[in-house]
Order: structure tokens, then sequence, then C-alpha cells
């Protein structure tokens, strides 16, 4: 984002102005008291709902008072809902926040969206730092914008588990990193782990920063800390467009491997202690250092598998298991694309290349099948994850000439609205492989679902 935007890094952007009704289900207690999708609940027992967090607590009873307004007619009618216990009330609103996103006050200097192409959408560039999203969605926060108001009702409402991120212990490295509210974030961050919130926190670490003595700091302050159930720490990430940085741990696999090190006997005390690992370390620091990812166990449950911790070796535990339990299926892919006269490719970003290629073996042992990894051009630096793949790299990159292929594209590539990120549709992709002469299918990245996705497409 450029510079001159800062001024916005405060505001609250709304993004809805109140408690909107998508979908009521029929039959159900909202049904029957007579809301319609499009109204707005205008209170709750006498609460104007701020987030779905207002409206659970305050219709967690066996009844509850709404009032509720119908834009057809500009009426706003009182009514009282009933249920049994254990009913839902039926109704889904069309946001979880009803007063607007927060959007946060930092300055990181790591902030992927300072990276990104100057075309990028809009969209990608906003920066949410909403702790209700932490407990409502996993977002990570940062908590420097949290009023002490905000710390109290995350205390009395139990908002727990919380995703916060750290990044550093010492005041000037935080300060140096994030920006001027740095000590705001530790400030609240105690208080909720005073008040039995229980936290998943990450670290972003950058080689120089808060890597180091300042790691060891960091985790020393968190091992201290029961309340903090799980620590991953994430390598910074960088792109072309980046006027910071142009080195991570990817490009040193000495650095990764001396985070490996240092990690190593948290992990074996917590293990000891607690009976869990506590303190995990991303993917990319195993990729990068040229060492194997942990055992499963590692992992505790994978309790920030969204945030790049185990998911490599979730997918090759998962690839032994098909191969153990769906031999068949497995042999059928195989036979069938002989029968078809087809080759395969799984298409991925190279972080992921060399793990899907064992799956990729797995499907077809006749060497059918293989891993198409897109280099991304795009966004540059660093950036080789799946997720990131745009439509721009995977069409300049896959042949001219696709006849006799069968392409597998990553659905994790494609947003809500399966859009890729620099705004082309699924629609028009798929077409333009075929085009090409190609089959073309979207698979979410698992041997299970890969599997699924490559019978059905196999056997028309
Ligand atoms: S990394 Fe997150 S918290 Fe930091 S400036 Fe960017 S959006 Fe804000």
């Amino acid at each position: 984002m450029a510079e001159q935007k800062r001024a916005d890094y405060a505001s609250t952007r709304p993004q809805t102005d109140g408690a909107w009704v998508a979908a009521v289900e029929e039959g159900s207690p909202a049904w029957e008291a007579g809301i319609e999708p499009g109204m707005r609940v205008v209170s709750v027992n006498g609460v104007e709902p701020r987030d779905l967090i207002d409206w659970r607590w305050e219709a967690d009873g066996g009844t509850c008072d709404l009032e509720v307004f119908d834009p057809r007619d500009g009426t706003t009618t009182p009514c009282t809902l009933e249920r049994e216990p254990g009913q839902d009330w039926g109704v889904d609103f069309t946001d979880v926040l009803f007063d607007g996103i927060r959007t946060c006050v930092n300055a990181c200097q790591f902030c992927f969206m300072t990276m990104l192409p100057p075309e990028a959408r809009a969209s990608l560039t906003l920066r949410d730092d909403d702790y209700r999203l932490s407990f409502l969605q996993g977002n990570f926060v940062t908590l420097t914008n949290v009023s002490d108001e905000e710390a109290e009702r995350i205390v009395t409402c139990g908002l727990s588990p919380m995703n916060v991120s750290i990044h550093a212990i010492t005041p000037e490295v935080r300060r140096s990193l994030i920006g001027r509210h740095a000590d705001r974030g530790i400030e609240v961050l105690e208080r909720l782990l005073a008040g039995g919130i229980e936290v998943h926190a990450q670290i972003v670490l950058c080689p120089g920063i808060n890597d180091g003595a300042e790691l060891a700091a960091t985790l020393d302050w968190a091992e201290a800390r029961p309340g903090i159930t799980s620590l991953a720490v994430v390598p910074l990430g960088y792109t072309k467009h980046s006027r910071r940085f142009n080195r991570s741990y990817s490009d040193d696999p000495e650095a990764a491997r001396e985070v490996v090190r240092l990690i190593e006997p948290y992990q074996r005390r917590a293990r000891e202690a607690l009976g869990i690992t506590r303190f995990q370390l991303s993917d990319e620091f195993y990729v990068a250092a040229r060492l194997e990812v942990p055992p499963a166990e590692t992992y505790d449950g994978y309790p920030q598998f969204y945030d790049g911790i185990g998911m490599l070796r979730s997918f090759l535990d998962e690839a032994s298991l098909v191969a153990r339990e769906r031999p068949g299926d497995l042999a059928l892919v195989d036979e069938r694309l002989g029968e078809k006269g087809l080759r395969l490719t799984l298409v991925c970003g190279e972080a992921a290349a060399e793990t899907i290629d064992v799956f990729a073996r797995l499907l077809s042992p006749s060497g059918r099948a293989s891993v198409t990894a897109i280099r991304n051009d795009y966004f540059g630096g660093d950036v080789n994850v799946t997720g990131l793949i745009v439509s721009e790299d995977l069409l300049a990159q896959l042949p001219k000439d696709l006849n006799g292929m069968l392409v597998v594209l990553p659905e994790v590539m494609f947003n809500f609205d399966k859009l890729t990120l620099d705004g082309d549709t699924q629609e028009r992709i798929l077409d333009e492989l075929e085009r090409r002469g190609a089959r073309a299918i979207v698979s979410v990245t698992s041997p299970t679902d890969y599997l699924d996705a490559l019978l059905a497409a196999l056997s028309s």
C-alpha cells in the first residue's frame, strides 16, 4: 500500500450498517415471528447488536424480544421469539459484524499489503485488525487498537480462544517492528491471559530484526504464560514490490536450520511438562532448511493449520492413508488415464511441489501423473505458495498445447467468487485451458479430494 494511504490506518470503515437478515429457516422461531430476509434486527432485548457476539450473548435464552425494521414499508415492529431447549433461532445475518470492521493502527515493517502490486484489488488492501474476527473467524490480531472496555468485553463474554500476533517482546523491537502502538498490544494480551482467555499466538520472523536473541526472549515470555497454548513462528514473506526486504529464510537454509535448532528446547520442555509441543514452526522453515517435516504428533491436533503449520505433514499422512485404504481407486485412476490416453498434471505453487509429487507418483505408478509448479512472477520475491497463484502466471507457464492433458487446478487459488488474485475468473481460465486442448478441473489440494475429483472426471 502506498505511503499516502497510511492515514487510513486508524479508521473504522463501515462494511455494513446493522444486523441485516440474510436467510430464515422455514418453521424456525424467526420464521414463525414473521422475520424475512432483507429485514434488519434493530434491537435484541433492548440492546442494539454490534456484531454476532452481541446477538448470541443477548439471545441465549428461551425467549427474546426483538425490534425488526422492514425496509419495504419503513416500519419497525416489536416481536417475541420463543424456542425449545437446543433449538436454533433460524436466522442468518449478511455479516458477522454489524457496525463495520476495525482496521489496524499499526505500520508493520513486514506488512504484506505494503508489498502488493500497484494494480492489486482494493479488497486485498483492507488492513483488518478486529478482535471480534479473531474469535469468530480465527483471524490474527495485534490487540493494539483494543480499548479497555473491549478488553473487558472479551473477558466477560469469554471470547476464547483468540489468535494473537506477538512478533517480539522487547518494547523497542516491537515498536520498530509494528509501530508506536506496540506496547498496547502486550498490555491487552496480559489482561486477557489474566482473565482466563486462551491464546494461539504467532510470530512473523524477520531476519536480523526479531530472530536470534529476540526470538529466544519472546519464546521465554510465552513459555511463562500457560494461557498461550500454541505459538507458531512463520517466516517473513516478501514480494518484488517490497522496498524493505529482499531476502528471507527461503533464501538461507542455514538461517532456517538455526531457527529449527532454537525452538527445539522449548518444544522438548513443553512435551515433557504438558504433553504437547506448543511451539511450532511453519512448513516453510523445514522446506528452507531441507529437513523432513516433523511427525503429526508434533502438531498437537493442528490448531494453527490454516497458518501453514503442519499442512505438508497432514498431506503426506493423508496420502499414506489413501494408499492403504483406497488402493483400488488409485489403480482405477491410472487405468482410466491409460484407457483415455490422458496424462495428468496437478498444479500447485513451488513450495508444495515436492510434497504433492509424492501423491502424483501414487496416482500413477506408470508415470502418467506429474506436478506443475507455478513460479510466482506476479508477486515475485519469495512468494511460492499455492494460494497466491495468479491467472497471468498460470496461463503463461502452462504449455500452449495441452492436448491429451488433464489439468487439476487448486481451488485455493480462487476466492469465494471464483476470482483469482489478479482478477480473472475460474470460468475463463477453464475455457482457455480447454481451448488449448486440455480437460481441466478444480480440486481442493488434498489426496482424498484429488482422488474423488479424478474418479468423477474420469468416469465420463
Ligand atoms: S501486518 Fe497486519 S497489523 Fe501489521 S500493518 Fe499490516 S494489516 Fe496491520
